[in-house]
């Protein structure tokens, strides 16, 4: 744990607190292989894109997003993803597999060390599981790789510097929460289960009723709050009634929101909202005792929302 994750090191010889025979062991038994970065893009605003391959070829995003003095990373959970939000090219692509374990902590090494090679000053302190995939759909792998990414022998990250984004899955939604591995993001978009469900095929399986029911007996430390994340989609979800709902609908539900503008990408059929929209949407919850935040799209030169890059370059493939 130490060696592979603490310090990053992949090579047995090189464990010197090892005994020289298991040493030898390791090396004819076993191979340690990360993510690697396959292609890159920076943003002009300093966000990093990679495209990392795995082991079988298959391809995963990962983005680092800088800020004042550290980069948040987003990592991926899943190959594609089987969730179907009509708004996402993740999901547009389907599900290609799940990641495991080490796949999902493994993201954070090979950034790392890419920052290492190229001299990057700022350290990775924050993460978010953001990526592609659904978590919640890969729980057990991801509730392993995020032990790793907790452990203080390992990748060591505290609790609040890591936040999971999910739709939301009956049953995995209660064990996240009584896990308390790390903060979370709830993905809701629409303040009604029709709508929901036109935007999220998977919210079928999900009342909105006791997915909202999971959120009121979370159990949350003295000033936490569950992230409430909710993409302006133009026409669709935008309007003050809809902001009206959604008062009446987390009325009981210890949560911040965030507005996230639609980052169209090759997705077709959705626009993003206009900014006077947005500001009375955000002024409206606000008035109502809401704390809301608009998330800065970052690196839209590059194709840096979920799944973007990756449909890109297998479009001109
Ligand atoms: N599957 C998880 C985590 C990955 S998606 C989830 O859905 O929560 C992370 C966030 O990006 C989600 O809130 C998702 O709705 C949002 N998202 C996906 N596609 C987007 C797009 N084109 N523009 C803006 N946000 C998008
Ligand atoms: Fe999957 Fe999240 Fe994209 Fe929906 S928004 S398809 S759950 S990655």
């Amino acid at each position: 744990m130490k060696w592979i994750w603490g310090q990053g090191i992949d090579d047995f010889e090189l464990m010197t607190n090892v005994s020289k025979k298991l040493r030898v062991k390791l090396k004819q038994d076993f191979q340690i292989i990360h993510p690697v970065v396959k292609h890159r893009k920076t943003s002009k605003d300093g966000t990093i894109k990679f495209l990392l391959s795995l082991a079988d070829e298959m391809v995963i995003e990962s983005v680092l997003i800088p800020s004042d003095n550290h980069y948040t990373q987003c990592i991926s959970t899943q190959v594609g993803c089987s969730m179907g939000c009509r708004f996402c090219s993740t999901g547009i692509m389907g599900l290609e597999r799940n990641l495991t374990s080490g796949e999902i902590a493994g993201q954070i090494l090979a950034a790392r060390s890419f920052l290492k090679q190229n001299n990057h000053p700022l350290p990775v302190n924050n993460l978010v599981l953001m990526g592609m995939g659904e978590p919640l759909a890969n729980w057990t792998q991801v509730k392993k790789g995020l032990e790793v990414i907790r452990n203080p022998d390992a990748l060591c990250f505290s609790r609040r510097k890591v936040t999971l984004s999910t739709v939301g899955v009956r049953g995995k939604l209660d064990d996240l929460g009584r896990s308390r591995l790390v903060l979370t993001a709830l993905s809701l978009h629409a303040p009604h289960q029709e709508l929901r469900k036109q935007l999220m095929p998977a919210a079928a399986k999900y009342n909105l009723g006791e997915l909202i029911a999971c959120l009121e007996r979370y159990i949350l430390a003295p000033r936490e709050r569950i992230t409430v994340e909710y993409v302006m989609l133009k026409g669709v979800n935008d309007s003050l009634s809809h902001a009206a709902d959604l008062v009446r609908l987390l009325s009981r539900v210890k949560c911040k929101i965030n507005l996230i503008n639609f980052n169209p990408g090759q997705v077709t059929g959705f626009k993003p909202s206009e900014h006077e929209v947005i500001e009375a949407f955000q002024g409206y919850l606000r008035s109502r005792g809401f704390t809301v935040m608009l998330r800065k799209s970052m690196g839209s030169d590059i194709f840096a929302a979920c799944g973007q890059l990756k449909t890109k370059i297998q479009d001109r493939q």
